[in-house]
């Protein structure tokens, strides 16, 4: 079985870096042509086709978190973030997992929820005669969908709410759909649409909105794993974590940040796959305030060995097929990297990469502070933005650190006397 593990993976060039990834993940050498030499991944012609008025594509780095190690199965995972620090910060989270046995994940099964307003109905009434039509009503929203349809997949569930509004009362039809695979926006949408003219034919109130919901509750997934004390710096830097989080806990200030950190490891996980971020932050974001209060979305406390545990659940909404997934190359070969045969798999892979991130953002907060590692990564941008050229960069970064002036004009001064 391929062993994520790998040693000192930043300091191997880029060659180096694509032959392991290469037999890790049984690239092709079509696969490692698009890694090479196609920055970004896609032409302007793809970029036109998918979004209007295009005039370029914009490329962020792609990077490989190691270490991970999740129900038993070793991953490499690809993350495209322009932020320094976030892959190094994940690989060492996964690194400290491993020592007992990496992370524990699981995920629902994929129910989308799509949403049909109704207006102009008495309530009570309406709710009656959707109920006695859920079979009819079910029929025409799995017409939408074939494949979902031969799948077993579908609709499954039709529900009704009563919304007391500043407009007064309002009827919301919910569908329930499991659409397997795929983020299933689409599909949902179709869906919707199409029950809404019988929605209307039998209630006589007047259809709005047809929407999925992004607050994806029917698709939890929830991930933890145990940090080693003694690799962490003892129980005191233990206690000192549960205190962090116990801050962002009941803060909402800190709060957004602690969660700003774990989505640093999501959201670039999402990017590499081509999922829809936009939607994941969302539904995140909710969840965290779920209880009325914007709190903490991991959890951390102790063992009774004096071991961190760290937990994470959020709604995420993700796929292995549709959207930009089978159609952007680089979305295809991170999602081939992993190896990932389920949306749910790969949606414990986003989740464990956020508590990872967030171990490492909180245990570097409650001990050394979290700008030693950052500035030296940052000094990287600072001599590239100074106009090093990138056989320059490394004794630049050295001279600033060594000279503790990490800045743009230390860096314009230092290359100057190159
Ligand atoms: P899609 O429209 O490409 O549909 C996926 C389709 O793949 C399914 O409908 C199904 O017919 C087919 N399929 C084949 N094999 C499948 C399998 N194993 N499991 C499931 N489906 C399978 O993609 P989508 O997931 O419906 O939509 C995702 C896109 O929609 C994203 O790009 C997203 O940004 C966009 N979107 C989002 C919103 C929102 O979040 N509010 C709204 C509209 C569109």
């Amino acid at each position: 079985m391929p062993d994520s593990s790998i040693s000192k993976f930043f300091e191997k060039n880029h060659k180096e870096r694509i032959e392991l990834i290469k037999n890790f993940a049984n690239l092709s050498s079509e696969d490692i042509d698009i890694l090479e030499n196609s920055p970004g991944g896609i032409t302007f012609e793809n970029a036109d086709k998918m979004v209007e008025n295009a005039i370029g594509t914009f490329s962020l780095p792609l990077g490989i978190a190691t270490n991970f190690k999740i129900n038993g199965k070793d991953y490499l995972v690809p993350m495209v973030i322009e932020e320094p620090s976030v892959i190094a910060a994940a690989s060492k989270g996964a690194k400290i997992a491993r020592i007992h046995g990496g992370f524990t994940a699981e995920a629902n099964e994929s129910f989308s929820i799509g949403q049909i307003q109704v207006l102009d109905v008495k309530t009570s009434d309406a709710i009656e005669k959707i109920k006695a039509s859920t079979t009819e009503i079910l029929k025409i929203a799995n017409d939408q969908s074939n494949t979902l349809s031969k799948m077993g997949k579908g609709a499954k569930e039709v529900s009704c709410k009563e919304l007391q509004t500043d407009i007064g009362p309002m009827l919301i039809v919910e569908l329930l759909i499991d659409v397997s695979d795929a983020m299933g926006a689409n599909v949902t949408n179709s869906m919707c649409e199409a029950v809404s003219p019988l929605i209307e034919k039998i209630t006589g109130g007047k259809v709005l909105l047809r929407i999925l919901s992004n607050y994806s509750t029917r698709r939890m997934v929830k991930t933890s794993a145990v940090f080693d004390k003694n690799e962490i710096g003892g129980e005191e830097i233990v206690d000192k974590i549960i205190a962090a989080y116990q801050f962002a806990d009941h803060d909402v200030y800190r709060a957004v940040t602690h969660n700003k950190g774990v989505m640093n490891g999501i959201i670039a996980v999402a990017n590499a796959t081509g999922q829809d971020s936009r939607a994941i932050e969302a539904a995140a974001n909710a969840y965290a305030a779920r209880s009325g209060h914007y709190g903490s979305l991991t959890h951390w406390s102790k063992d009774q060995d004096g071991n961190l545990i760290g937990t994470l659940e959020i709604p995420l909404s993700v796929g292995i097929v549709g959207g930009i997934i089978n159609v952007h190359p680089l979305a295809k070969i991170c999602t081939k990297i992993l190896g990932v045969s389920s949306a749910q798999e790969l949606a414990c892979i986003i989740a464990a990469t956020g508590l990872a991130q967030n171990f490492s953002a909180i245990r570097a907060l409650s001990t050394e502070g979290i700008q030693k590692g950052h500035m030296k990564l940052h000094a990287r941008n600072l001599a590239s933005a100074a106009g090093a050229k990138p056989e320059q960069i490394d004794d630049i970064v050295k001279k600033m650190i060594e000279a503790n002036s990490i800045s743009l004009n230390k860096a314009k001064e230092l290359l100057s006397q190159i």
